[in-house]
């Protein structure tokens, strides 16, 4: 640990390899009165990461407070000001990338290449983040434009902050995931209170202090962790907090929006992303995406792709080209080593287990286990499924693991019908050489992003980023997230007659 800059996050002594953490009140690193800490477990090696204290609803109350009290001064503070320390935070992270890329491959079981990206696109995007931010402007307007109204009015349109953002992550990109929603909100001029994931928190703990390291101010940004069932509710519904950004799966999503009545949300949930995969695609390319899609990060990412929807013809070309992929991309095995490109280890032994559950589900079924369906400990087997239907579970669910199914249907129209069905609309994928084609099919689709010719994905981080029914509730990316972080504010000025 690099000991100087990290040293008060943790209780006195540790060890490198187990890290007691403290929680932020929004003041000082604390052991909460609870007395409570939850451990984090390794999905790499199952073991143990270090402990996060449970904090106490009181303790919730007192940082909340400090936020209320802080915000305004912090809105007031220059633009400028609040840029060079967002700036400096990410400056931090890269400081320490390669403590910060070991720390999140073993506590999130990701491989070295996925964490270290996941590090520095977290840079980056705090650094755009920051860039952005002062193109941010408000406008005026004229009030002749309406019938009835003459130039007696003008209205200035400023943006001001929400007030106090609380902003949750996920497991699966902990650290990016927090930043995309800390960085917007502090730049415009929000109190931010951090609730990490519980896998995940331990890294959590540690952007947190490059905020804090940076220099926001006292009460600005706090740092609540305890498990979200024990915690969560309090948290969302609490009339302190003026907005919830929160990155999860659907279930958790629907539960909190009906905590946080009237409350702004920015939500990014569940994926479950389908592919259509046309006659003419070109099918080198299209498994390669596929392949990319659905497997990398074990399956554990929003925008995997779940499904393939093809006609009988074309699926008896997909699909032993997508095998033929997966045997020259794929080495399984433990995540810590490098040569392991594409599948690690699920988050715990128990989610591996669920995930076989829901493929031997589908085979009871009539699913077809053409590969995969096993686990060891937490690693999951790379699985291919064919002749599965829409109601099967593994289709009609997000399997957060690496599980492919086939699902055959007569033509275009039929697998449209079954995206549009869906309770989740993230993004989908539509591959064919006729990019008109392409672009009908996506006109049709009602997902948040439709791609055509590549798998789905978040970035580039500036493109609008948003889920549609249960995959989410407003719209991310730098610009989007910079407004949604922030309210219009028209002064209208009556002019005197
Ligand atoms: P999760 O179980 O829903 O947890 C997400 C966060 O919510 C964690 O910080 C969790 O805390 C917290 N939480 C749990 N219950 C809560 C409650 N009642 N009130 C408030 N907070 C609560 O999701 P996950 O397993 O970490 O992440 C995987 C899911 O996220 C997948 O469904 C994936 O598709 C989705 N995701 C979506 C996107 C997107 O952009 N659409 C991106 C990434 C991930 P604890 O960890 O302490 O329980």
């Amino acid at each position: 640990m690099p000991a100087d800059f990290f040293n008060d996050i943790t209780v006195q002594p540790h060890t490198d390899s187990s890290l007691a953490c403290k929680y932020f009140d929004g003041k000082a690193w604390q052991v909460s009165r609870s007395g409570k800490t939850v451990s984090v477990m390794s999905p790499a090696d199952a073991s143990l990461v270090g402990t996060l204290q449970i904090v106490t609803h009181e303790e919730i109350d007192e940082a909340l407070l400090k936020a209320k009290k802080a915000q305004i001064a912090w809105e007031h503070t220059p633009l400028h000001a609040r840029v060079k320390i967002v700036h400096l935070a990410s400056d931090w992270i890269r400081q320490f990338e390669e403590y910060l890329t070991a720390l999140l491959m073993r506590e999130v079981g990701k491989t070295h290449d996925d964490a270290k990206s996941e590090i520095l696109r977290t840079a980056d995007l705090m650094d755009y983040f920051a860039d952005e931010a002062q193109s941010i402007k408000g406008e005026t307007l004229d009030s002749d434009n309406f019938p009835g109204f003459d130039k007696g009015r003008i209205a200035l349109i400023e943006r001001a902050a929400q007030g106090v953002v609380l902003c949750i992550a996920p497991f699966n990109y902990p650290i990016n995931l927090a930043a995309s929603k800390i960085a917007p909100a502090l730049l415009m001029g929000n109190a931010v209170v951090f609730k990490p994931p519980t896998q995940g928190g331990i890294i959590g703990v540690h952007l947190t202090q490059a905020f804090v390291k940076a220099g926001v101010p006292e009460g600005v940004i706090s740092c609540l962790t305890g498990g979200g069932a024990e915690i969560g509710e309090y948290l969302v519904s609490h009339p302190m907090v003026d907005m919830v950004a929160f990155t999860g799966s659907s279930e958790t999503g629907v539960a909190i929006a009906s905590k946080a009545p009237m409350k702004p949300l920015l939500f990014e949930c569940g994926g479950n992303n389908p592919s259509i995969v046309l006659p003419d695609a070109d099918m080198m390319l299209t498994a390669r995406e596929i392949v990319k899609g659905s497997f990398s990060y074990a399956g554990q990412r929003c925008t995997a792709i779940k499904y393939v929807l093809a006609t009988p013809e074309v699926m008896e070309k997909v699909i032993p080209t997508v095998e033929k992929t997966m045997d020259e991309l794929i080495h399984e095995g433990d995540s810590r080593s490098p040569e392991t490109k594409m599948v690690g280890p699920v988050v715990s032994e128990k989610v591996a287990q669920e995930i076989v559950d829901v493929i031997e589900e589908a085979r009871i079924q009539g699913g077809v286990v053409l590969r995969g369906g096993t686990r060891k400990g937490a690693v999951v087997s790379a699985t291919l499924l064919s002749n599965v239907t829409p109601s099967m579970r593994v289709v009609s669910c997000e399997i957060f693991g690496p599980v492919l199914s086939f699902v055959t249907v007569k033509d275009t129209a039929e697998a449209v019908s079954i995206i549009n069905g869906s309770t989740y609309g993230l993004q989908a994928s539509v591959f064919t050489k006729d990019e008109g084609t392409g672009l009908v099919v996506a006109g049709t689709l009602n997902t948040g992003t439709v791609q055509i010719n590549g798998s789905p994905q978040r970035g580039p981080d500036h493109f609008p980023f948003l889920g549609i029914k249960h995959s989410g509730v407003g719209v991310q990316g730098v610009r989007y997230s910079l407004e949604a972080m922030s309210r219009l504010r028209p002064i209208v000025i009556n002019k005197p007659s």
